[in-house]
């Protein structure tokens, strides 16, 4: 994944924790890490991104689903820690008629149960497009969400450009306005990592489809404008995007020619 990530021309990568439908994961190999360590050293490879399983729901109306969700995010984060310094985003969860407030309760209480005082991992929120009944469609859930946790230095938010466009809020008329909402609602202190997609949807659709950088309707200059932001330029951009490599290799190659850092 490092290698693969490098061999593109890229600093970082997101990766699965584990098969994404949430099986179980590897046992962790110490040399296997070491190795890592030292090839990400050798690189220049900055903070990466893990990823949860998205089929976790932290706020299911099922018990055994919730605890699922626990003990599999608790596993994980035991895991980063072998590669401490990183961040570790999930998906908050679908509140399945609940209720967004019950929903909120539930994810932060399940984090309140994992989170550790000495933990070098961050933990991220993702913005979500709103499909359904998920939870953290808008600025307001994440905050509260990010209220009820007890360790919130640890915590931060992953914003996915397709997911706040599908939200509705309008990254490609107003960036600067939608920030400022972030700023205000959340703060942008909090804004750890940027998921770079463009988005097969129309404004405010609901639908989470991602499309290629520039084929959709984000289009390529509003995607330019994110990547260029000065509140936004010193983040890393992941992308997941619908490609294989040379796919990737020819949006960083887009990215790198647009870029004013
Ligand atoms: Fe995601
Ligand atoms: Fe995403
Ligand atoms: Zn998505």
């Amino acid at each position: 994944m490092g290698k693969e990530a490098v061999e593109i021309g890229a600093n970082t990568f997101q990766f699965f924790t584990r098969n994404p439908r949430g099986s179980k994961a590897k046992a962790i190999d110490p040399e296997d890490v070491q190795a890592y360590l030292e090839y990400a050293r050798q690189k220049d490879i900055c903070q990466i991104l893990a990823h949860a399983p998205y089929t976790l729901n932290a706020c299911s109306k099922e018990p055994k689903t919730r605890e699922f969700a626990l003990r599999t995010m608790a596993d994980d984060l035991e895991r980063m820690e072998y590669i401490p310094g990183n961040c570790y985003n999930f998906h908050p969860g679908s509140h399945v008629g609940q209720g967004p407030k019950e929903g909120i309760r539930q994810i932060a209480g399940l984090l309140n149960e994992i989170l550790s005082p000495g933990q070098r991992t961050t933990v991220l929120l993702e913005t979500m497009a709103g499909k359904g009944t998920e939870v953290g469609r808008t600025f307001e859930e994440l905050r509260d969400i990010l209220e009820q946790v007890k360790l919130g230095d640890h915590m931060g938010v992953c914003l996915d450009t397709c997911h706040v466009y599908d939200a509705g809020y309008d990254i490609v008329q107003d960036l600067d306005g939608v920030l400022e909402q972030f700023d205000r609602i959340i703060g942008l202190e909090r804004l750890k990592a940027i998921h770079l997609n463009d988005s097969k949807n129309p404004f405010a659709s609901h639908k989470d489809r991602h499309e290629k950088l520039g084929q959709g309707f984000l289009g390529e200059e509003a995607l330019v404008r994110v990547i260029n932001h000065p509140q936004l330029k010193h983040l890393p951009f992941y992308l997941e995007t619908p490609n294989e490599l040379p796919g990737y290799q020819r949006e960083l190659e887009l990215l790198k020619a647009r870029s004013e850092h």
